[in-house]
């Protein structure tokens, strides 16, 4: 037995192996230890009394389910041994083998699978040139390829798709460092598990051959690969067949394997992702947005995507996350899915029979790719034809809609591209429903094994085994009575054990009343049992029957499973449209309930948001109680002529101005906690929201086009200001001056705050004069530099807002309503005292606070000249930090105003220290 294991393990070193034996999966050695530690079981060992005991661990087979997660988690790959003959027949040692290797990213039906995400295993053909990028999520049979050509690119996809699984050539990660380059592409998420496969599957050539036998396809034109492709077929081979050898490792996926139909037959198509189609957000903005997963926990509590998903299904909550981490960058397909939402936001009644009708849906594609896997069980069929039925009533109430509308309106189809398209695909399959219906019965159990699935007179066979089960036990009853009659014992009782199968118990008191065709086949301390003739064919009869049944109903059901799998396509494409409605009616319910508008997209460089609010934060604080604000900035005509991306030229200064010109970048400065925060990501959020398709939350909306949204947000409060922080706020800096067009939103918060207030300043100086005057971007930047607002002076492109605050004896009130105009005070003080710092503390700040502002009469005086310094020399030489340091530091005044001509020498070296103390500890 130790030899099948080990056997087994050489094969697979780097999984966990676990054997099954009796009603246990048991590890072995290292493979115990492992196990022990991360799943928590006790470690034992066999052979104890031996000079070598081995160690051993193990979990109950049906508890299997519940470790496994916490092994995937620790980066396990497990591999299954099972038992490969029935115990009860084998001759000796019961024959074991590999039956599957579960892997983070290969997950079908395990119970680690989140019903409400994507599960993608992603391989990479290699970290150089350009870089084929292949995901495919076998629980769905969704498989999708792009490519990118630098590191960043790959950074975004990688950000977006969040592997659970990642595959590179072998030799690649072998190669020193590779891992940790990637380690800090994935980041800030932890490396996911690495797995490793031999150059071969990556061969271009081959892998389009092995993927053309493999999806039944002549070429792979059709799924948009091209033949230079071969980087992006390389990497879904790979991932391809990753997938098959760890579901089914008995078949081999070497180069010459043939491609076995069915293996995953779910997976069937290949869909080309291009970056450009899309609005790029990167993992920085993802987790400054709390887009998907928040920045506390990664969980979804405070997401954009938990404020606005009203979805029914597990397809539909996992289309709209792939929805919003990928929303669109032409106007189009981004019409194309106002459009629908727009219809069901206006038909309230449709919306209403739509939802019901999909809450009778069950997980569909997961459902699908079990079916396909041959993993199903009847309960999944007996789900499958419910949700087809309920796919009837989808369709039907869209096509009365269709149909309803006014004949009139002859402009367009009475539906939305979209539904009338996913209407068309919502042909549920009647035949096959009728048929499971009427097959299997209303609740199976969940094991196939377990008999009982099938209805009585579904088949003529199994109704007469039933049949002789049924009369076998009345003839047994019968038996017993007459045997106890004929003998003359009342007590004499028929029993079973699985040893000795059927028997007659006679205690030995009574010994000499056995009859003599009893024949004696054990004995028991203070009873015989025997067996008769009659007794034995009965057991052969019932027992056949048991058989039997179970195999006709296992026939039957296996019949029905292929012919679901037939129609898998259809399937399939119904389950796709199920999705579409889904997300759709989501977005329009979120909608209509919380007042959102049809965002106007178009070509331009504008971005209009009238009462726009905050998702998440208005759920937070209360409906109604969330104070609306309006934004309005234009980068101006999308010539795209050089002329645009000159430096310093200040678009629109030399036409005709408007009365008031629209700004491109607002710089918004205000106390803390007034809403600064709140309000730039509000505005983020509604443009990620528009091109993902949905409606935002403002009274009206128009968004020019936005190819990527950049956010900065400034190191926070509870990380320490190191200098590695800081070097991370400048790195994802350098990002976005180096990555914006001018197309791009550019969202800053607080930029700067890591480093001494003199570099801030001027870092946050010099940083919004290259966006404004170079890239020319639309950009919010929230700051607490009140220094900022002078850039406003000779730029017409630049806006200074704040935050409107009222004022009344002591007691400030925050408006957080957004008004033109730069801050005048802080309100820290005020914000100490909500926060509950003591009453001393709070009146001693409001001293200091008095007598520095005394102070700052003057210092703003004097600080006019500097600015303008800065402004003289912006453009052509780097920006003088003493020109800040010079107006305010008390040392350096003291030096300035102090007369030193009646000092002694001992006097003069004395001051020279105190002034050097002063001078540090400033
Ligand atoms: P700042 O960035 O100016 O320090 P935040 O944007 O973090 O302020 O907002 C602080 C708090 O004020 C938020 O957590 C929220 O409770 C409240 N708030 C912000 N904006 C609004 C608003 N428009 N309406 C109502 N409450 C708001
Ligand atoms: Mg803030």
């Amino acid at each position: 037995m130790m030899r099948q294991y080990l056997e087994v393990k050489a094969a697979h070193p780097e999984c966990l192996l676990l054997m099954r034996m009796g009603d246990f999966y048991e590890a072995f050695l290292d493979d115990a230890a492992e196990l022990s530690r991360v799943a928590g079981v006790a470690l034992t060992s066999r052979n104890k009394d031996s000079d070598q005991p081995i160690a051993m661990a193990g979990v109950p087979h049906h508890s299997l389910q519940t470790h496994l997660p916490k092994l995937l988690a620790a980066g396990k790959q497990v591999a299954i041994m099972d038992q490969l003959e029935d115990p009860k027949e084998a001759k000796g040692l019961v024959k074991r083998g590999l039956t599957r290797v579960i892997t983070a990213g290969t997950l079908i039906d395990e119970s680690g699978l989140e019903a409400a995400s994507a599960n993608w295993l992603v391989a990479l053909t290699g970290l150089d040139g350009v870089i084929g990028i292949a995901a495919l999520d076998v629980s769905t049979g969704r498989f999708t390829v792009e490519e990118a050509s630098t590191a960043q690119q790959l950074g975004l996809a990688l950000a977006r798709l969040q592997p659970a699984e990642l595959l590179l050539p072998s030799e690649l990660r072998q190669a020193d460092g590779s891992v940790g380059r990637l380690a800090a592409l994935v980041a800030p998420a932890a490396l996911p598990p690495l797995a490793g496969l031999p150059a071969y599957a990556w061969k271009g050539a081959d892998a389009r051959r092995w993927l053309c036998e493999r999806l039944r396809v002549a070429s792979l034109d059709g799924f948009g690969l091209a033949a230079d492709d071969d980087h992006l077929a390389g990497a879904a081979a790979a991932a391809l067949r990753y997938a098959e050898s760890s579901t089914s490792p008995g078949g081999d996926a070497g180069a010459g394997d043939t491609p076995r139909a069915g293996r995953l037959g779910h997976v069937r198509i290949i869909t080309r992702l291009h970056q450009a189609r899309h609005l790029i957000i990167d993992a920085t903005c993802r987790r400054n947005l709390d887009l998907l997963r928040n920045s506390r926990d990664g969980g979804r509590a405070g997401t954009l995507l938990a404020a606005i998903d009203r979805t029914r299904t597990a397809p539909g909550a996992r289309l709209l996350a792939d929805w919003l981490s990928r929303p669109l960058a032409e106007r189009e397909p981004i019409a194309a899915r106002h459009d629908a939402v727009a219809a069901l936001v206006a038909d309230d009644r449709l919306r209403a029979d739509l939802r019901e009708a999909l809450a009778e849906v069950y997980d569909l594609e997961r459902l699908l790719a079990r079916v396909a896997t041959g993993r199903c069980n009847a309960r999944d069929l007996v789900h499958l034809a419910s949700s087809l039925r309920a796919a009837g009533v989808v369709r039907a109430a869209l096509l009365a809609r269709a149909a309803g509308a006014p004949a009139a309106r002859a402009t367009s189809h009475a539906l939305p591209a979209l539904l009338e398209l996913a209407a068309g695909s919502l042909a549920p399959d009647g035949e096959l429903v009728g048929l499971i219906a009427s097959t299997l019965v209303d609740d199976p159990p969940l094991a196939i094994s377990d008999g009982d699935l099938v209805r009585d007179g579904v088949d003529a066979e199994l109704d007469q085994l039933r049949a002789i089960k049924r009369d076998a036990g009345a003839w047994l009853a019968a038996y017993q009575v007459r045997e106890a009659e004929a003998c003359g014992l009342a007590k004499l009782k028929v029993g079973y054990n699985k040893v000795f199968g059927y028997y007659i118990e006679i205690s030995k008191a009574n010994g000499d009343k056995v009859p003599t065709h009893f024949i004696r086949k054990q004995t028991l301390v203070g009873a015989e049992r025997y067996i008769t003739p009659e007794l034995k064919e009965y057991e052969d009869r019932a027992l056949g029957a048991e058989d039997r049944i179970r195999a006709a109903e296992l026939a039957i059901f296996t019949r029905l499973r292929e012919r679901t799998e037939q129609a898998l396509a259809l399937l399939q494409g119904c389950a796709d449209a199920l999705s579409l409605c889904d997300v759709v009616a989501g977005l329009a319910e979120a909608a209509r309930k919380q007042g959102w508008c049809r965002p106007a997209i178009d070509d331009g460089l504008s971005l209009e948001l009238a009462d726009c609010r905050h998702p998440v934060v208005e759920e937070v604080v209360g409906r109604g109680r969330f104070v609306a604000n309006d934004c309005h900035l234009d980068a101006g005509q999308p010539s795209g002529s050089p002329e645009d991306r000159k430096p310093g030229s200040s678009v629109g200064s030399h036409e005709a101005p408007g009365p008031v010109e629209p700004a491109k970048l607002a710089v918004i400065t205000g106390p803390n906690m007034a809403g600064k925060s709140t309000y730039i990501r509000q505005v983020a959020l509604a443009v990620v929201l528009a091109q993902a398709g949905s409606f935002v939350p403002a009274a009206s909306a128009r968004v020019g086009l936005v190819d990527r949204v950049f956010t900065r947000v400034g190191a926070g409060d509870e990380l320490a200001r190191n200098l590695s922080t800081f070097m991370v706020e400048m790195a994802e800096t350098a990002a976005i001056l180096n990555h914006a067009t001018r197309r791009s939103l550019v969202i800053l918060d607080e930029v700067g705050r890591g480093t001494s207030t003199f570099d801030g300043v001027s870092l946050a100086w010099a940083i919004t004069e290259h966006l404004h005057d170079r890239i020319g971007c639309r950009c919010l930047f929230a700051t607490h530099y009140h220094e900022l607002v002078d850039l406003a002076a000779d730029r017409p492109g630049i806006r200074n807002l704040t935050v409107s605050v009222a004022e009344q004896d002591d007691e400030v009130v925050f408006l957080h309503r957004i008004v033109p105009g730069a801050a005048t005070k802080s309100y820290g003080i005020h914000v100490a005292r909500l926060a509950g710092v003591p009453r001393p503390v709070i009146a001693r700040a409001r001293e200091v606070l008095a007598t520095l502002e005394q102070l700052n009469v003057s210092l703003t005086e004097r600080e006019r000249p500097a600015v303008r310094a800065i402004e003289a020399t912006g453009r052509a030489a780097p920006i003088q930090l003493t020109l800040f340091s010079a107006v305010e530091s008390p040392t350096l005044q003291r030096l300035k105003t102090g007369n030193f001509d009646e000092l002694s020498p001992r006097q003069a070296l004395d001051l020279l220290y105190q002034l050097q103390a002063a001078a540090r500890a400033e």
